[in-house]
């Protein structure tokens, strides 16, 4: 039952979300992902007065946390809406969908008890899972050496230490990341990394002649999109 701790699998379970559900650029908003995978994420202040959810108390259940999971009768993320940025919210809100994407709770005896519930091992994963769901190791290097200037917080829409936490393990799950699934991560990601924008129409296209021109209206100088 007591599964040892899977880092490469936290890696691969990312790519696979990325990949499944066509997620291709960034910021990778996890709210739009908990929609496109039919999980029900509902903000605080809209159950805190609903008798449905008084027995659990979210108000002091959530405590100094800004996301929680009710798994029972039915798996729903609550996200404390009043007081929190997006940026925020960004990370814990993918931390919750690493446990549902990577079945952490078909290993929990008691679903009738929300909470914190996992070992420690999970909560791990569940990171692990959350910041190459969120910066893709191979995104984030290819970023910060063609565009360093862009490799910054507001980019993946993360507050500044969720993105200091990401730079910090990225030699870590770089060893879990074999080159098949950076392949793929950079497939997906392609026409991102290179899009740029004309400054007089607006157009997005990749600038694969570089002409450095809009192969739409010919204006000069297109910006990057990145
Ligand atoms: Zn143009």
């Amino acid at each position: 039952m007591n599964e040892p701790f899977r880092p490469v699998r936290a890696v691969r379970y990312a790519c696979a979300v990325l990949t499944d559900f066509r997620i291709d650029r960034l910021p990778v908003d996890p709210f739009r992902l908990a929609a496109d995978a039919g999980i029900a994420v509902e903000p605080l202040s809209g159950l805190r007065n609903h008798p449905a959810w008084a027995p659990y108390d979210l108000p002091s259940r959530m405590g100094l946390t800004r996301v929680i999971t009710i798994p029972y009768p039915t798996f729903c993320i609550v996200y404390r809406d009043e007081g929190s940025s997006p940026e925020q919210l960004t990370l814990p809100l993918a931390r919750e969908l690493g446990h549902l994407f990577m079945n952490h709770y078909r290993e929990i005896p008691d679903l009738s008890v929300p909470g914190r519930l996992f070992r420690p091992e999970m909560e791990r994963e569940a990171d692990i899972f959350a910041r190459n769901l969120l910066c893709p190791v191979p995104v984030v290097d290819v970023i910060r050496y063609n565009r360093p200037q862009q490799a910054r917080a507001s980019l993946f829409r993360l507050n500044r230490s969720a993105w200091i936490h990401r730079l910090n393990t990225l030699n870590e799950d770089r060893a879990s990341i074999d080159e098949e699934t950076a392949n793929i991560l950079l497939y997906l990601f392609r026409d991102y990394l290179i899009a740029r924008r004309c400054r007089a129409c607006g157009a997005e296209f990749r600038d694969e002649a570089q002409n450095n021109a809009c192969p739409f209206c010919g204006a000069g100088d297109p910006e990057w999109v990145l």
